[in-house]
Parts: C-alpha cells; sequence; structure tokens
C-alpha cells in the first residue's frame, strides 16, 4: 500500500516531466545522440578459462517496477516524426546485495537518456547528484551508503528513449506506423502487406532489454516484475503474468497494470501494444480438471473475422484452435503447465518467428495464415524449458533453444507417432549436416552474435540432438523422469549446462556412457562419428538355430576439436529380404571395436539406424566366413594365417579384366592386382600375411560388378 503511494507521485512527477519533454529542442535529440554508443563493442568472444562461469553482478535484482508511458509514440496512428517517438519511463529497481561494501549498482542501459536517478536505503528516495550517464551501455548509480551483503536497496531510474533512427537498426523497441508497406509476401501469399494498426513492442532476447529499460540485462538474473504501461484509451497492452487492473487516465489515456507473480529475467520481458481483439480459449489442467487456465490471443480485428482456412486469409482463430490441446500435451509429457496464463501477440514486421516471452508468446502475423502448428509448439515448449527453467548465460543456450526444437519432434510423435518424431529428428540432422557438420565449432562457447544467426544450427538443431540421444541412451522412462524432476526441482531458476551435468550424474548410476564423457563430446567438442562398419557371419546356423558373426565398428572422423573417439550407443539393423529385421544396440568406446553378435538369421544387409546417435555412415561391409566352393569367386585360405599367400581364384563366368583391392577397415588402400588373359585366373596376394590382425576389405572390380569381401588376417 505504501508502495503503490509512492508509485503514484514519482507518476506526477513524471507526468510533469513528459509535458516537459513533449517540446523538446533539437539540442536535447543530440544530446540522446551523443549518449548513443555504437553497436560493435557488443559481442565479443567469449573466453573459455572457466566454460561454466556466470560472472553474476555483486546484487540480486527482487524486482522490477516498470513504468512506460507511451501515449506519446501511440497517439498518432500514422506519423514517425522524431517528436512523436519519444516516451518516458520509470525504473524502479530493489536489488539485494550479495557482497560487503558495495558502494555503487552497475545496469545495463543502451540508448537511453537518463533524467534522474533516485535511491533509497529504506528510508526516503534521495536524488543522486549529479545524474549518473550511461557510458559504454552501462549506468553505474553510487549508492547513498554502501550496502553489506542481504542489504537492500530501491532505485527509481527516470529515462527518456528518444532514438531517432531508421527502423531496420531497431533494437529492443519497436514501432510500426498504421498502413506501413511491409512487403509483398512470396509464394503462395503474393499479397502485399500493411500494418493494420499502429504498432509499438518490445522485443530483448538476448541482450536487448537494456535498451528499453536499464537492468540487470543478464538471464540469471530472475526478479518480480510489475509492467505499468500508459496508452491512448483505444489502445490494449499485453504483457507478462496477469492483469491486475486497468485504470482510464482522464478522457484520453488509459493504465495498464501488469503482474509477473513468478521470477522473469529481463529478455523474457515484454510489451506489446495496438489497437487489438482479445479473445481467450481454456486450457483444463491435467492435474486438475476442475480448474483452467486462460489463454489470451491479441489480433488485428480482421485477423479476428477472418473465415478462410486456405491461407488466403490472416486467420487467427484457425490458427489457434490447437494452443489448448498442446498445453495438455506438454503438461503431460513435462509438468503442469506453471504460469498463470498463456497467450499470444501477433505482430507484423517482425524480425522472428515466433518469442517465447513468459506466459505471452509474440508470434509473426505471418503464421496466422501458415501451417504454424510446429512454431507454436516450439514457442509453448519454451514456457518449461527456457522459461520456468533458464539458461544462465548465453553459453547455455542450447538448453533452451535444444530442448524447444526437440519438443517439436515430441509433438510430432503425439501426432503421427515414431515417424512424426524421427522425421523431425532427421530434418534437424540433415539442416546441421548441410550447414558445415564436421566443419562447424562445439555447441557450447559461441560469441553470442552468432546464437541466433550463423550458428543457430548448432544451438536449436544439432543441440535437439543431444535430447533425444540422453533419451535414447536412459530410455524413456527414466529419462522422462530425471527431466521432469530436473525441471521441477530448477522451477523458476536460471541453470548452466554444469546444473545439468551434475544432475543427471547424480540422479541416474551407471548409464551407458557416463554423463560427463557424454556432454563433454557432444557439447564441448565439435562434430560427429563418422561410421565404417565390416562384419562377417556364419552361413550355417551353430547348434542354438542362431548365425554367429563379428561387427567391427570403426570412426573415421576427423578435424578440429572433433573427438577421437566417441562413446556412444548405436543401433545397428540387420536384414534378410524385406520381412526379416533385427537390431542390435552396441556401445562403441573405442576407435575400432568388434562386437560378437548372435542373429535369428543370415543377413543380407546392414545399416546403422541413423536415429540412435548423431553421426555419418561410411562404408559398410557385409560378407560369410565360409569361402563358398560354389561361387564364382573362391577366397581361401579366409581367414589367413601368418605368413599365409592369400589366393584368388575366378569361374570362367567373371569377365577380364578384374582389378583386386585390399582395403584396411578406415578405407586406405594397401594392396592392388589386375587379371587379364595372360595372368589366369588366379591371383596370389603374398603380402596379406605380414598385415597385422584384423579384418580387410578385398574389392573385385570386374567389367560388369564390383564385389566386396571380408577377409580376416589372424
Ligand atoms: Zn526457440
Amino acid at each position: 500500500m505504501v508502495f503503490k503511494m509512492r508509485y503514484f507521485v514519482f507518476a506526477l512527477v513524471f507526468i510533469t516531466l513528459f509535458f516537459q519533454y513533449s517540446f523538446a529542442s533539437r539540442i536535447f535529440l543530440d544530446e540522446i545522440q551523443y549518449y548513443d554508443f555504437g553497436e560493435s563493442n557488443l559481442y565479443k568472444v567469449r573466453k573459455m578459462d572457466n566454460p561454466f562461469a556466470v560472472n553474476p553482478r555483486p546484487y540480486d535484482v527482487i524486482e522490477y517496477d516498470l513504468y512506460l508511458d507511451w501515449y506519446n509514440v501511440m497517439k498518432n496512428p500514422t506519423s514517425m516524426d522524431s517528436l512523436d517517438r519519444i516516451w518516458f519511463g520509470v525504473n524502479t529497481i530493489t536489488a539485494k546485495s550479495s557482497v560487503d561494501n558495495l558502494t555503487n549498482l552497475e545496469l545495463d542501459c543502451a540508448g537511453l537518456y537518463i533524467d534522474s536517478v533516485f535511491v533509497s536505503n529504506g528510508s526516503e528516495f534521495q536524488k543522486v547528484v549529479p545524474t549518473p550517464k550511461v557510458i559504454n551501455k552501462k549506468l553505474i548509480i553510487p549508492l547513498q551508503t554502501n550496502l553489506n551483503n542481504g542489504d537492500t536497496v530501491k532505485i527509481k531510474v527516470f529515462y527518456t528513449y528518444a532514438r531517432n533512427i531508421p527502423e531496420e537498426n531497431y533494437r529492443g523497441f519497436y514501432l510500426y506506423p498504421k498502413g506501413k508497406f511491409v512487403g509483398r509476401l512470396p509464394a503462395p501469399f503474393y499479397d502485399s502487406v500493411f500494418v493494420e494498426e499502429r504498432l509499438a513492442y518490445t522485443m530483448s532476447e538476448p541482450e536487448d532489454a537494456r535498451y528499453w529499460m536499464p537492468c540487470n540485462d543478464a538471464p540469471y538474473d530472475k526478479a518480480n516484475a510489475r509492467i505499468t504501461v500508459r496508452v491512448p484509451k483505444d489502445y490494449v497492452v499485453a504483457s507478462n503474468g496477469y492483469l491486475d487492473k486497468v485504470l482510464t487516465d482522464g478522457d484520453t489515456a488509459k493504465i495498464f497494470f501488469w503482474i509477473s507473480d513468478k521470477p522473469i529475467t529481463t529478455y523474457l520481458m515484454s510489451v506489446t501494444t495496438s489497437k487489438y481483439v482479445i479473445f481467450s480459449d481454456w486450457y483444463r489442467k491435467v492435474t486438475n480438471p476442475n480448474d483452467s487456465i486462460e489463454i489470451q490471443y491479441y489480433v488485428w480485428e480482421k485477423d479476428f473475422k477472418a473465415t478462410k482456412t486456405d491461407g488466403s486469409e490472416y486467420n487467427a482463430k484457425n490458427t489457434f484452435q490447437y494452443t489448448s490441446k498442446m498445453m495438455e500435451f506438454f503438461s503431460k509429457t513435462f509438468l503442469e503447465y506453471p504460469f498463470i496464463k498463456y497467450g499470444m501477440t501477433s505482430v507484423m514486421p517482425f524480425n522472428f518467428g515466433g518469442m517465447e516471452h513468459q506466459t505471452i508468446t509474440t508470434i509473426n502475423r505471418v503464421w496466422l495464415r501458415q501451417n504454424s502448428q510446429f512454431g507454436i509448439a516450439h514457442e509453448l515448449a519454451h514456457q518449461w524449458i527456457g522459461d520456468l527453467v533458464t539458461c544462465a548465460t548465453w553459453n547455455d543456450i542450447w538448453f533452451n533453444e535444444g530442448g524447444a526444437t526437440w519438443s517439436e519432434a515430441l509433438y510430432a510423435e503425439s501426432l503421427w507417432g515414431d515417424w512424426g518424431y524421427n522425421y523431425f529428428l532427421l530434418s534437424s540432422r540433415q539442416s546441421y549436416l548441410k550447414k558445415g557438420g564436421l566443419t562447424l565449432p562445439p555447441i557450447y562457447g559461441l560469441p553470442t552474435n552468432t546464437i541466433f544467426g550463423d550458428y543457430a544450427v548448432l544451438v536449436y538443431q544439432k543441440a535437439s540432438w543431444v535430447y533425444h540421444m540422453l533419451k535414447f541412451m536412459l530410455g524413456d522412462s527414466l529419462f522422462f523422469q530425471t527431466f521432469r524432476s530436473f525441471l521441477q526441482d530448477f522451477s523458476f531458476q536460471s541453470i548452466t549446462t554444469e546444473d545439468i551435468i551434475n544432475y543427471f550424474s547424480e540422479k541416474v548410476t551407471n548409464p551407458l556412457v557416463d554423463f560427463s564423457t557424454f556432454f563433454n563430446q557432444w557439447l564441448f567438442k565439435a562434430g560427429h562419428p563418422v561410421f565404417v562398419v565390416n562384419s562377417a557371419f556364419h552361413s550355417f546356423p551353430n547348434q542354438d538355430n542362431r548365425y554367429e558373426g563379428v561387427v567391427t565398428i570403426s570412426q573415421t572422423q576427423s578435424g578440429n576439436n572433433i573427438p577421437e573417439v566417441f562413446k556412444c550407443p548405436v543401433r545397428i539393423l540387420f536384414k534378410s529380404g524385406d520381412t526379416l529385421t533385427t537390431s542390435s544396440t552396441l556401445v562403441v568406446e573405442e576407435r575400432t571395436q568388434s562386437f560378437k553378435v548372435s542373429l535369428p538369421f543370415f543377413p543380407d544387409s546392414i545399416f546403422i539406424d541413423t536415429t540412435s546417435v548423431l553421426c555419418e555412415v561410411g562404408d559398410i561391409y557385409l560378407t560369410s566366413l565360409e569361402s563358398n566352393q560354389n561361387e564364382e569367386i573362391k577366397i581361401f585360405p579366409n581367414p589367413v594365417e601368418k605368413n599365409q599367400i592369400l589366393f584368388v581364384e575366378f569361374s570362367e563366368k567373371y569377365e577380364l579384366p578384374i582389378i583386386l583391392e585390399i582395403f584396411d577397415i578406415l578405407g586406405n588402400k594397401l594392396l592392388t592386382k589386375k587379371l587379364d588373359l595372360s595372368s589366369g585366373r588366379i591371383v596370389s596376394f603374398d603380402d596379406v600375411g605380414n598385415l597385422p590382425s584384423g579384418m580387410y576389405v578385398l574389392r573385385v572390380h570386374s567389367p560388369k560388378q564390383i564385389h566386396n569381401h571380408l577377409i580376416q588376417k589372424n
């Protein structure tokens, strides 16, 4: 109660400031430009001395109480004059020191003009003189008295947004006039698109919240948030959490009071305003069917009224019809939906498809006329993987994006079964390989400006495989049990990759591959295994009527930061004809490793199941361990003992010339011989008896065919 009274006092001061600045002079705008530092130093390649370092600031934000007066920027629907692009904000930040003798508080702040700053250590707010300035995108506020560990302080920053910049340079805050031509959409839509109503919104991930509010703009620091926004009375405001109240302010304005009742990090905070129609759907809780959660949609009236579903109209009701089903699916798969409401705002133009703002995803309006179910599922899954539990640093972004991309596959599985799941997995694999595969760096430790750009395929598609391979290794039941308890235990917190590794190591004993190796090779190292398979089976069954054989799996990958050996379970499929199939999951742990296998039939083909591990597959060889005297080619002796000579004899049916090559299992050619009319039909290899023990491949090229045969050297 006291807090709110104080708030209104400052709102009054603020409104006075508003009128003062509404008639701002050119000098004022020049000042803004002076404080608007360049973008070039924003991103730096991270040092990897301690790969898990969070390097938190020496305080923890408890609450942001944010007041945004967007009346001025919204009042004229079509104007983009510089004076119509100025707005004012007040951020009241409650922070708790985590060290002794804290003398000042450093906030992130960019492109904003600081009007005044007040500090309260429990008593009245005192003005900081002189007013701190933004330097190198930081706002350093001297505290009136030093803080000790656990002490709290309130800081009130009055600021002005007045960036007179072209749209392509927008950061954090986006403003578009009614009637703006967005562009012509490509096939099959073709039509021209206009901004239907004046539109303003924020878009912050990864580090742009500082462009619209001074804050600790780091994903490790979650806080409660109140977001209060003043707009012309015919506009509505969507934001995080629940709408506490809407007050009318005079004849022309409204003030929307939003409250995040759960902790939120800055990049997930969001404000969107336009002349929207709001409509709702309800998700019935899986844990309590008598209770429901509201899903609120904010769309332009035209899109609400649309009836066509053939893609010729932006049809909000058509696009959103599956959301409550999806919420049910993810609530069953992960945990009960963790927030007080869900919703989506449709905006255009938008540089992205969707953005998982906590409880209120922003989507590109284009989604209203496309099949966007998987985009919607992706952003919804982020409410658990990203919002409920959040990456603590941008190095950990693979947790968010890999998880949401993998969730698309889970949703596909719920619709279409295994086929749907595998289709998404293999599409991700394809994207990753196409983008460079073995030439790409590790998932972890990418420069922040590449995670949603050049290397997005690593933190989205490749990382979705990290989830999948963990699930494959543990089996569905153990994996989901552990993952659910992880989400539960870290609810409303931010986590590092180290937290994930430690959690799984603690909860799951004796995994097929220990977790430090598993995560190390997939996150901190680059690439993936490239397999070559050699196998040889007896062509006669044993006394148990099974066919025994040896499968040798070799890894041939090489490159910068790529492990010599990936330790991973690999599923091998054996087939005979079209009907007989069996599989065997082998845990490879060496560069070349042989496994004894017994099958219920003699296989005529072998495959690596590329849904079991992210890999590429080179040559696969399969042969019989017995030489069959009826065949047109005789290879003897096989196996070859030390110092023995290998003979290969061809029947009259073989056309000459024939070229014979012997390879090791990594594909290196060791020996070559040619058989022509002058040399008869038998070839001898004197040197095979001197080769190291192991499997070799004899490749036979005749004019009409190429055969591979396995040679075993004892
Ligand atoms: Zn995402």
